[in-house]
């Protein structure tokens, strides 16, 4: 599970995700996009999920081993992470599960609700990612570090890109960009 708001999603997250399938050789990952991202909402505008949803259908499209999902829009409400494992558990049962941040959330786990519930479901597996963020992982998980690329690129900077009419070209793969314009999303891009 590789969850986020991916409001938008960028070539950051694909290559940590395609990067964590191979480096533990796992057999999907799965990008789960927030329907209510309880840390983001009421502090900025955040793009309705069916919309996310869509822009990382597209950004997924064809590669082997990543998926989109939309478990947390279809349970709807506030998506805590812990609830996302618990049903993973019950949709494979007897699989496997990995828990993927990057690891600028990394240090900050524990104050995600009932995430200590959530340590003895799943692998967490600690993305390295520019900025140069500890990578203290909190106790009581398994952890497995793995390092990519360094990307130094957010959503953030892409929507501060957007605002001021910067080009968001080859930070999103195309046929992600062509959904973000088709859709009107981030007016500008
Ligand atoms: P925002 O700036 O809005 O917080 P973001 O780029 O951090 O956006 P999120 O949707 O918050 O994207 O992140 C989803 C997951 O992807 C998180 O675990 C985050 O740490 C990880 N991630 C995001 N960008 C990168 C990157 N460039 N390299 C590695 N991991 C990343
Ligand atoms: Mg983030």
């Amino acid at each position: 599970m590789f969850g986020g708001t991916f409001d938008p999603v960028h070539i950051g997250h694909l290559v940590a995700a395609v990067n964590v399938r191979h480096a533990l050789g796992l057999d999907r990952v799965l990008l789960v996009v927030a329907n209510l991202p309880w840390q983001k909402t009421g502090r900025r505008p955040v793009t309705p999920a069916e919309d996310r949803f869509a822009v990382v259908r597209a950004a997924v499209e064809g590669v082997e081993g990543l998926e989109a999902s939309r478990l947390e829009i279809d349970r709807g409400g506030v998506s805590y992470t812990v609830d996302t494992l618990r049903q993973l558990g019950e949709v494979y049962p007897g699989a496997d599960l990995y828990l993927v941040v990057g690891s600028d959330l990394a240090g900050e786990l524990g104050t995600w609700e009932r995430i200590g519930e959530a340590s003895p479901l799943a692998t967490l597996v600690v993305v390295s990612r520019a900025g140069g963020h500890p990578q203290s992982a909190p106790r009581g998980w398994r952890v497995e570090p793995v390092s990519i690329p360094s990307l130094d690129i957010s959503s953030t900077d892409l929507r501060e890109r957007v605002a001021a009419g910067r080009p968001l070209d080859f930070l999103i793969p195309s046929p992600a960009l062509r959904c973000i314009r088709e859709r009107g999303l981030y007016a500008g891009s």
